[in-house]
């Protein structure tokens, strides 16, 4: 079934009831895949239940604020808050506090979303970045699942709201660079340059970290 049309009827089907209004249950398999011509609303949906999965598999043991933001609906505008995600036993549940919109998603194992054991292995290093860079960095990488699996471990800090962090080997962090270098390469737009430059920045400091130690 189309995942809108699903998710209509879902609310419409449990009005009475407020829980069941604002939830969403997705099958990944029945998402359309990244490279889909759809309409926007199909894709935001479509790339909202992929980054809560990426983010739900790839370090399990973590239930809280991701750094996925809620599509919901906050009057005219998109709510934007983070949702919390975990792996329950029906499959990844994610919820918002602060529009109360939640889901749960399923069909998502064995999947390219599906980041099970990709957590860090050896010795890691911190780095922090904000929610813009992230957007680029993911909208970068729809098709590389290796570089997606770094992004997708940013978790809010404690309290900078802006701020997001994530552990990863000087290696991959590395190789975030490198694809940084090719943005760089890509574009002329100052502000983006201005981005991409701050991102290296935050990069190269997170790596020298390492050696300082
Ligand atoms: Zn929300």
């Amino acid at each position: 079934m189309d995942p809108e049309l699903c998710g209509r009827l879902t609310r419409a089907a449990g009005h009475a009831c407020l829980r069941s209004v604002r939830t969403w249950t997705t099958d990944l398999r029945h998402m359309p895949p990244p490279s889909a011509a759809v309409p926007a609303i199909a894709r935001e949906r479509a790339d909202f239940t992929r980054e809560v999965v990426e983010a739900a598999t790839v370090d399990p043991a973590v239930v809280g604020l991701s750094a996925v933001a809620c599509i919901g609906r906050a009057g005219r505008q998109r709510c934007r808050s983070r949702v919390r995600v975990g792996i329950g036993t029906e499959g990844i549940e994610w919820s918002c506090d602060a529009c109360g919109e939640s889901g749960l998603v399923t069909g998502f194992a064995g999947t390219e979303s599906d980041f099970t054991g990709q957590g860090p292995r050896g010795r890691t290093v911190v780095w922090g970045f904000e929610d813009d860079e992230r957007k680029v960095l993911i909208a970068a990488t729809t098709n590389a699942p290796a570089l997606r699996a770094i992004f997708a471990r940013a978790r809010p800090h404690a309290e900078l709201p802006g701020l997001l962090l994530l552990k990863a080997t000087v290696k991959e962090l590395d190789e975030v660079y490198t694809l940084v270098e090719e943005l760089t390469d890509a574009t002329r737009s100052r502000k983006r340059l201005d981005l991409l430059d701050g991102l290296r920045a935050s990069l190269c400091s997170s790596m020298d970290s390492d050696v300082m130690r």
